[in-house]
C-alpha cells in the first residue's frame, strides 16, 4: 500500500460535505486499487442518438476487455432506468439528473479501479460537461457515437422512432427533443461508415493511449 498521504477519495474533494462531514482518512488509495488490478481506471462516456450503436459497441468493448483480463462495467441508460433512475422521465431536468447520477456512480467505480463505460444518449452538451467536471483531467473520455438521424431511424432497434413519429412518445431525442453533438470528443465514431469491429478497435486504442492531463 502507498505510504504517502492517501489520494482523496471520491467524496473527499473540496465542496463535498459542506465542512460538517468528517470523512475517515482511507488507507487504501485509488492508486493502490488500480495497481492491484493492473489497469488504468477511466470512464468512456458514449453519447449519441438512440440506435447510434452505443450499447452494441460498449457491450463488445466490455467483452474484449474481459477476455484481456481487464475489469470493466457498463452503465447502460436503459438498464439504469429500471432501478437507479426509476423515478426519472425524459424532461430536460430528469435527463440532467440521470446524467448526474450516472456520473457519480461512474466516479465511484473509477475510484474502485474499474474501466467504466456509459451508454446514455446524454443529449445536452452542458450536462456532459458537468459529468466531465467530476473526473480528473484525462480520466473522462467522451466517445461520440455518430450516425445520421435517418440511419438511426431506419435501424430503430427498439421501435422507439416509430412510436415518436406516431406521437405516442414525447420528447424523443432527434424527433421531439434536440441532440447537441460533442464539439471536441476524445473519439468520433461514424457507425454508418465503420463496422462494429472497427469501432470497438478504435475505442480500445483510445483506452490504451497514455492518459493526457488535458484535452
Ligand atoms: P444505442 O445504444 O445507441 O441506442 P444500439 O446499440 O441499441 O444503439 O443499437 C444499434 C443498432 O445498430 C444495433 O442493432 C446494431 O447491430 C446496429 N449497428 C449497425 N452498424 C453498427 C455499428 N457500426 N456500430 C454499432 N451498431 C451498429
Amino acid at each position: 500500500m502507498a505510504t504517502s498521504t492517501p489520494a482523496p477519495g471520491p467524496d473527499q474533494r473540496p465542496g463535498d460535505g459542506g465542512g460538517e462531514l468528517h470523512a475517515q482518512a482511507l488507507s487504501v488509495s485509488r492508486q493502490d486499487r488500480a495497481a492491484l488490478l493492473g489497469q488504468t481506471p477511466r470512464v468512456l462516456w458514449l453519447t449519441g442518438l438512440s440506435g447510434a450503436g452505443k450499447s452494441t459497441i460498449a457491450n463488445a468493448v466490455c467483452e474484449r476487455l474481459h477476455r484481456q483480463g481487464r475489469i470493466s462495467y457498463l452503465l447502460d441508460g436503459d438498464h439504469l432506468r429500471g432501478g437507479l433512475s426509476r423515478d426519472l422521465g425524459f424532461s430536460e431536468a430528469d435527463r440532467k439528473e440521470q446524467i448526474r447520477r450516472v456520473a457519480e456512480v461512474a466516479r465511484l467505480m473509477v475510484d474502485a479501479g474499474l474501466i467504466v463505460l456509459t451508454a446514455l444518449i446524454s443529449p445536452f452538451r452542458a450536462d456532459r460537461a458537468l459529468a466531465r467536471d467530476r473526473f480528473a483531467p484525462g480520466e473522462f473520455l467522451e466517445v461520440f457515437v455518430d450516425v445520421p438521424l435517418a440511419v438511426a431511424e431506419a435501424r430503430d432497434p427498439k421501435r422507439l422512432y416509430a412510436k415518436a413519429r406516431a406521437g405516442t412518445l414525447a420528447s424523443f431525442t432527434g424527433i421531439g427533443s434536440r441532440y447537441e453533438p460533442p464539439t471536441t470528443p476524445e473519439l468520433h465514431l461514424r457507425t454508418d461508415e465503420e463496422t462494429v469491429d472497427v469501432c470497438v478497435a478504435r475505442v480500445l486504442a483510445l483506452l490504451d493511449r497514455p492518459p493526457t492531463a488535458g484535452r
